[in-house]
């Protein structure tokens, strides 16, 4: 707790801690200059005609000045502050000439630059009555305010405050703001996601497909196409449940971020089908990632448990879809390509043009 002991001021009894924390919770100590307070400061050493105004916050150890005319000062150590005396005074506290107060003579500020002779302060106060700084005016002679002045650096302060408290409601606005950009791009993410594997979901990739069709019929490059489909996969259901045959959609999942390029749209269709989007690439281009696919297959086995190892293999349709080609058509050719995979054998590849099988 901090009390004044001096018989000269009308005490006023605070919790030091609290008086901090409420200060820190404007976040105001150390922050650029703004406007709307160098605005009071000015009109303050107007009405009181001062060449010096100050509107400061008084921290732990240092007084820090958010907005200064005249002094040049951007914070001065607690111990030489006239100010933090302020902090103890229910309102307005004046001391008409510095030379004349023994608190004072001896003050650096006093004695040495900026001179100060004249002094007055008034307390800046939360709503819930901590002070947290002063707006003051200070001069180089003698003198006292008229009681018109007094009561408009009382209004004055009133309006630091003021602007106190909008800075804080614009803060917790924008934080709130941010989250709420934060929380739809996670519901975005998650409506365009597939939760098993983290892949596009069908919907997502359609989506990205048909922009994708619309810039090829705008004359961007062609791009490539799979439909894939897992073999047999009914049977690594039927044999060893459910749970490893989602095993092994996310496993294949993961092969294929690994295989396809960074900038290749990988989705689930449904089930056990997947799509590739391969932008600017040829079919044979594509065959051979394709190819590649197949590879890594051949040579990966899943580990299930301990008991339980896997291997898989995949049947896929590939053609290009280029600017003649409408999206439904192509849909359509992409489960013509994959049915004759399956018909060739499964684990191969079908190109609409080369009829390229692996
Ligand atoms: P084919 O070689 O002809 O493609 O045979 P298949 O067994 O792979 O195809 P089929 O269509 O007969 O069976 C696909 C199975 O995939 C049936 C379905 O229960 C299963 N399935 C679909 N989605 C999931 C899933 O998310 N997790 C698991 N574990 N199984 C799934
Ligand atoms: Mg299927
Ligand atoms: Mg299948």
């Amino acid at each position: 707790m901090v009390s004044c002991t001096s018989q000269h001021c009308d005490i006023n009894v605070y919790d030091e801690e609290a008086r901090l924390a409420t200060l820190a919770s404007y976040c105001i100590l150390d922050t650029p200059p703004d406007t709307a307070f160098d605005e009071i400061t000015e009109l303050a050493s107007l009405i009181c005609d001062t060449p010096i105004a100050v509107i400061n916050f008084v921290g732990r150890n240092r007084q820090w000045f958010k907005s200064e005319k005249g002094l040049g000062v951007k914070e001065t150590p607690l111990n030489i502050s006239i100010c933090a005396h302020v902090l103890l005074q229910s309102e307005l506290f004046i001391i008409p000439d510095t030379s004349q107060d023994p608190r004072f003579v001896h003050n650096p500020l006093v004695t040495g630059k900026p001179f100060v002779r004249f002094y007055a302060g008034t307390p800046l106060k939360s709503p819930g009555g901590l002070p947290l700084g002063t707006l003051c005016v200070l001069d180089h002679r003698p003198r006292e305010l008229t009681e018109i002045q007094r009561v408009a650096l009382s209004t004055l302060a009133n309006q630091v405050m003021r602007n106190l408290e909008l800075i804080r409601v614009q803060q917790a606005q924008s934080g709130l703001i941010q989250q709420l950009q934060s929380a739809q791009q996670e519901l975005t993410h998650l409506a365009a996601t597939d939760p098993l594997t983290g892949l596009y979901n069908r919907r997502a990739f359609e989506e990205r497909l048909s922009q994708e069709h619309a810039l090829i019929q705008r004359g961007q490059s062609p791009a490539a196409l799979m439909m894939m489909d897992l073999d047999y996969f009914k049977v690594i259901n039927d044999d060893f449940g459910h749970k490893a045959g989602d095993r092994v959609i996310e496993h294949f999942a993961q092969v294929c971020r690994n295989v396809f390029r960074q900038s290749d749209l990988i989705g689930r269709w449904g089930g056990e089908e997947f799509v590739v989007l391969l932008p600017d690439t040829t079919e044979s281009e594509a065959w051979q990632a394709a190819e590649r696919l197949h590879q890594v297959l051949r040579q990966t086995r899943i580990e299930y448990d301990e008991q339980i190892s896997l291997s898989i293999t995949v049947s896929i349709g590939l053609f290009s879809l280029s600017k003649d080609r409408e999206l439904e058509e192509a849909m359509r050719l992409a489960d013509t390509l994959l049915y004759q995979a399956k018909d060739n054998g499964r684990n191969c590849t079908v190109c609409a043009d080369f009829r390229e099988t692996y």
